[in-house]
């Protein structure tokens, strides 16, 4: 099926500076903004006052245990918060001993919330960088996608985190970030547009100063962004 797609390619032309300023923002907000946890009888409370809000009963015995249920869901949807990303990567890397190619973890499969609407955003991220003093194991790469996936997200920011998380730590060559994924807030409510895949990347280094480096990079990743 040939789905259709938003691209919102961050490199690409002169939309690339807003769209690199509007993550760097979001980034910056959500840094600011950390609050307190409310307890768990208060996070249950307010899932019954949703359910009551959709129009039902909570104390329905179909629905009795439904907002305990929920809140459980949300710490598992959620539980990217109690990860710091920066430690996950600084744990292990080793010296690259003159590998100097392009290391491309591709189709990371994941699933996420968009902060608009907590509804499900489920696609995969295509991670790559090239090497230069450092080297981090395959796996952290994964690992990395799900800390900021498990997490109240817009595309574009989940994108430029995991791009910036990597650039930070590896201090490499170059990073580029690729994720392509459909929005459960547009294919089921508002636009009502099943099947419409939204494409956001983040380029860094040699991904964004060298055409053919880049070129190389959507090769191997099946080009998302149809260029
Ligand atoms: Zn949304």
């Amino acid at each position: 099926m040939q789905l259709g797609r938003l691209c919102a390619g961050l490199f690409r032309e002169r939309k690339s500076r807003v769209s690199v300023e509007k993550a760097e923002r979001l980034i910056k907000e959500e840094q600011v903004s950390r609050v307190e946890k409310p307890s768990r009888e208060e996070a249950e409370r307010a899932v019954q006052t949703l359910l009551r809000w959709a129009g039902d009963d909570p104390f329905r015995p179909g629905l009795i245990n439904t907002p305990g249920r929920v809140v459980r869901a949300y710490e598992e949807y959620f539980r990217g918060y109690n990860e710091d990303p920066y430690e996950l990567l600084g744990r292990t890397f080793d010296e690259t001993e003159g590998y100097d190619e392009m290391i491309v973890l591709k189709d990371i499969s994941f699933a996420s919330h968009c902060e608009h609407h907590i509804a499900p955003i489920i696609g995969k991220a295509h991670v790559a960088y090239l090497p230069d003093t450092k080297v981090v194991g395959i796996s952290k790469l994964a690992r990395l996608v799900e800390v900021y996936g498990k997490r109240l997200q817009i595309q574009e920011k989940m994108t430029a985190q995991i791009a910036n998380t990597l650039n930070a730590v590896l201090e490499p060559k170059g990073v580029a970030v690729v994720i392509e994924a459909a929005h459960e807030c547009m294919t089921t409510r508002g636009v009502d547009k099943p099947g419409v895949n939204m494409v956001t990347s983040r380029m860094l280094g040699a991904f964004r100063s060298d055409g053919a480096t880049r070129r190389e990079l959507l090769a191997m990743i099946g080009n998302p962004l149809g260029s």
